[in-house]
């Protein structure tokens, strides 16, 4: 199986052995097992240039920023100021002050409600979140309404059929009409099912209607090509962790203009421009949102992964990775009683594949049983609603377990794959 596997290696791509060495994490292994990692939606694991890279930044070049004139700080602003860059560079903003560091996408998302959200929804308006975000593109919203009695409503997926995993368009273009959304948020690509939503079409037909958009690239970053002023958007959020760099640093871009017009949201030094106890004076953009000292090895990290991945190729990074997950699909159809949920695979989907088992006259298989026998194989899945409750619910898997996610990038093998099914199956036989 692993000969034949090796064979695989087709396009005149990724040399995947060379590409893996890179990751010091993947020749571990657990429970005695070489590890198969296929959790990376959760998180991707890092290669060593972002681990030395920040290494390097921290023995050798650490100060704080934007503050003193002396050559560690000049260095450790230039660095930070170049991982800016490279990040706007990568989403296509117009100019690098669009890019306000924040801890990831949850932190970038609260930041528009908190200050946006603030001051520009009212009693009855209307926020549209799709059934399948993440809880950190939905929580933000009904959290502010809950003080200004704005409504947050879902935008409906389709649950079923060749369409499943995708968004309503009928209801969609219906509840623009009838709604008129203050905001529209969308999700790039799900998590939970891994659907590449349509964000272009999507954002302008919510602009159209009058609304401001803001789109959650947590699980883009990795693995498409991001184009933010080609999507339209007002607002697009990211995490580096998701996309190879490190924990605790992503992204929120803005366009200039509706940044500027929002208020600050966390107050101390460096967005100031000017204190005193008469009143306070806010600094430009981006710095009127980065209040304190920021996680300066972590957005050094996140350029460098941006280099890692813009080395290896973000096509031929989906050349692979749509490779695998379409060998993984092939053989997880061969399993009795499994049923993928959203996309079953194709161009709309990304790495992520989520499944439920119900064998034929046997109740069905708890998720989580499952992910622990994979375990005890060295495979790392992931089980349960994926932060996407909602959209559990809808799906009729709330009450049992959710579903059993398995996530690619572009560092797994096809041996890998081979692997996790064989454990799969092992797995299933031992509990039925
Ligand atoms: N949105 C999506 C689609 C995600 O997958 C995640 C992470 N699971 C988030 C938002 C939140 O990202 P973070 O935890 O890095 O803030």
């Amino acid at each position: 199986m692993l000969e034949a596997a090796a064979t695989l290696y087709t396009p005149a791509m990724l040399d995947i052995r060379a590409i893996r060495q890179q990751f010091p994490i993947l020749s571990r292994e657990v429970n005695g097992q070489p590890l198969v990692y296929l959790d990376s939606a959760a998180s991707s694991q890092k290669p060593l240039a972002v681990i030395e890279g920040q290494r390097e930044y921290l023995a050798h070049h650490h100060a704080n920023i934007h503050r003193s004139a002396h050559h560690l700080a000049a260095r450790a602003t230039r660095d930070f100021e170049g991982a800016r860059e490279k990040i706007g560079l990568h989403l296509g903003a117009a100019h690098s002050k669009e890019i306000i560091f924040t801890s990831g996408t949850t932190d970038a998302i609260n930041l528009v409600a908190q200050t946006w959200g603030r001051v520009n929804l009212d009693a009855g308006d209307v926020v549209l979140v799709p059934r399948d975000a993440h809880h950190a593109a939905l929580v933000p919203w009904q959290m502010i309404a809950e003080n200004c009695d704005a409504i947050v409503e879902p935008i409906e997926i389709e649950l079923q059929g060749e369409r499943a995993g995708q968004i309503d368009r009928a209801a969609f273009t219906r509840q623009l009409q009838d709604l008129k959304p203050k905001l529209v948020v969308l999700g790039h690509v799900s998590n939970a099912l891994g659907t590449i939503h349509p964000v272009e079409e999507l954002c302008l037909e919510a602009r159209n209607a009058g609304a401001t958009t803001l789109v959650d690239g947590a699980q883009a970053l990795p693995h498409l090509p991001i184009d933010v002023q080609k999507i339209g958007c007002d607002f697009y959020a990211v995490s580096a962790h998701k996309a190879y760099g490190p924990t605790g640093i992503g992204a929120l871009y803005g366009r200039a203009d509706v940044l500027d017009a929002m208020p600050p949201w966390r107050g101390g030094g460096e967005m100031i421009k000017s204190v005193s106890f008469e009143g306070t004076t806010f600094g430009e953009l981006p710095f009127k949102f980065e209040a304190g000292t920021p996680h300066i090895s972590g957005a050094i990290g996140f350029g460098l992964a941006l280099d890692w991945l813009n080395k290896i190729g973000l096509q031929n990074a989906q050349t692979h990775e749509e490779a695998l997950t379409s060998r993984a699909t092939k053989q997880l159809l061969q399993i009795d009683g499994l049923r993928i949920l959203g996309p079953a695979t194709g161009t709309q989907k990304a790495s992520v594949i989520s499944f439920v088992i119900q064998p034929e006259n046997a109740p069905a298989i708890h998720p989580a049983d499952l992910a622990t026998l994979l375990d005890n194989q060295g495979i790392a899945a992931r089980t349960g609603h994926h932060c996407t409750e909602p959209l559990m619910a809808a799906l009729g898997l709330a009450e049992t377990g959710g579903t059993i996610r398995i996530s690619f990038a572009v560092y797994n093998s096809f041996e890998e794959v081979d692997r996790a099914i064989e454990a799969l199956k092992r797995a299933v036989n031992m509990l039925l």
